[in-house]
C-alpha cells in the first residue's frame, strides 16, 4: 500500500477526532505509504503538523462539496486503500470504483456499549487493513512545541499566579440543544470547583466566576488544553468537539452524556457519567433517529431533556475531583 486515502466528512470537528485514531493507525499499519485525508474545515487544521498525515484537504461545508472533493482527489491519485466514515452522496461507490481495497462501512452492526473510535478501529482490524499491534492506539492531537509554548503563556494570563488547584475547564456551549446542560447547573458547578481552589475557564459561556476563553482557533484551543493537561487539570462538558478535542491534547474529561450513551461516544481516559440511563426514547444506535435528537423536545420532560436535568452537580463535581486526582485508566462509566 502506497497511498492511502481517507474520508471523514460527517459534519463537525468532534466527527473527525472520533476517526483520528483510525488515521493514526492506518498510518503505521503501512509504514511508507502516503496518507491523505479528506475532511471539513475547520477541524482540517487539526492535522496539520500531523507527523503521521501525509496530505491534509480541507473541505468547506456546502451543499454537494463532499461528492466533489471526493472525486476530485480520485481523479489526482487513485489510492490503494480508501477508508471512509461517510456514506451519504453516493462517496462509497466512488471510492469502491477508483481504490483497490475500499472499506467504506465502519457502520456496520455498531454494539451499544463499545465506543464509535473503538469500533472503527475494530472494523478495520477485521477487514484485514490494521497491523494488530495498532489496535490500541490513543486520541491524540499533534501541536508544535511553539504552539505548546503559546498555550502554556495564554493559560498563565488566564489564570494567574498561585492557585491552590489545578484549572477546570468547562465546555459550557454545544452545538444541539438536546445536549446542553441547564445554565444554573454551571453556575452551581463554577461555584463549587471555585470554593475548592480550582480555577475555572469556560468555553462558551461563562457562569459567573469562570474566565471565557477568548475565542481563536481550534489549535490555539488545542494549545491552551495541553497546557492544562500539563498542570493536571480537567475537564468537563456534554457529547462535543471541544470536549473531544479536550481529550485529544490531554486533558482528563468528565462527559456529560443524556441523548448519546457514554459508553459509545465516550472518551478516555475520564469519566462518562450518564443522565437517565433508562430512558426508553434513547436509540443508542441511531441517535438522530430518537424523536428528542433534532427538535429537543423531551417526551419525558417538558423542562428540556430530562436525560441531561438529571446529572447532577453533586456528582459531576466529585467526578472532577476523582479526575483531578488521577482518575481511572480506561473510561468509567457512571450513572449521574
Ligand atoms: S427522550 Fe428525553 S430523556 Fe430520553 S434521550 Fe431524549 S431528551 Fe433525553
Amino acid at each position: 500500500v502506497a497511498e492511502i486515502l481517507v474520508v471523514e466528512l460527517l459534519g463537525g470537528f468532534g466527527d473527525l477526532l472520533i476517526a483520528l485514531p483510525a488515521v493514526h493507525a492506518l498510518a503505521r499499519s503501512h509504514p511508507g505509504a502516503a496518507v491523505r485525508v479528506v475532511t471539513f474545515s475547520p477541524g482540517a487544521a487539526l492535522l496539520d503538523a500531523d507527523p503521521l498525515v501525509t496530505e491534509v484537504v480541507a473541505v468547506e461545508p456546502a451543499p454537494g462539496a463532499a461528492r466533489a472533493a471526493v472525486a476530485r482527489q480520485l481523479a489526482r491519485r487513485r489510492p490503494d486503500l480508501a477508508v471512509s466514515t461517510t456514506r451519504y452522496e453516493g462517496i462509497p461507490a466512488l471510492l469502491e470504483a477508483a481504490a483497490r481495497v475500499a472499506v467504506t462501512d465502519l457502520w456496520r452492526r455498531p454494539p451499544p456499549d463499545e465506543p464509535v473510535g473503538h469500533r472503527f478501529l475494530d472494523l478495520l482490524l477485521s477487514d484485514g487493513v490494521l497491523d494488530p499491534v495498532t489496535k490500541d492506539t490513543p486520541l491524540a492531537v499533534a501541536l508544535t512545541a511553539a504552539e505548546r509554548e503559546d498555550g502554556r503563556r495564554r493559560l498563565a494570563a488566564l489564570v494567574g499566579p498561585g492557585s491552590p488547584r489545578p484549572p477546570v475547564v468547562l465546555v459550557t456551549a454545544s452545538g444541539m440543544a438536546v445536549k446542553q446542560w441547564p445554565a444554573v447547573r454551571w453556575r452551581g458547578l463554577t461555584d463549587t470547583l471555585a470554593r475548592w481552589g480550582h480555577p475555572v475557564l469556560a468555553v462558551g459561556p461563562a457562569p459567573d466566576g469562570a474566565v471565557a476563553v477568548p475565542p481563536g482557533s481550534l489549535r490555539a484551543l488545542a494549545a491552551l488544553l495541553a497546557a492544562v493537561a500539563e498542570v493536571g487539570g480537567a475537564a468537563v462538558g456534554g457529547d462535543t468537539g471541544p470536549v473531544r478535542l479536550a481529550a485529544a491534547a490531554g486533558v482528563r474529561v468528565v462527559g456529560l452524556y443524556g441523548p448519546t450513551l457514554g459508553a459509545r461516544y465516550g472518551v478516555e481516559p475520564g469519566t462518562a457519567l450518564q443522565g437517565l440511563p433508562g430512558c426508553p426514547v434513547r436509540q443508542p444506535t441511531s441517535i438522530t433517529e430518537q424523536e428528542c435528537w433534532w427538535s429537543a423536545r423531551c417526551p419525558l420532560s417538558g423542562d428540556g431533556p430530562a436525560c441531561m436535568a438529571d446529572l447532577d452537580v453533586v456528582r459531576v463535581a466529585a467526578a472532577v475531583a476523582r479526575e483531578v486526582a488521577g482518575g481511572a485508566s480506561g473510561l468509567l462509566l457512571g450513572a449521574g
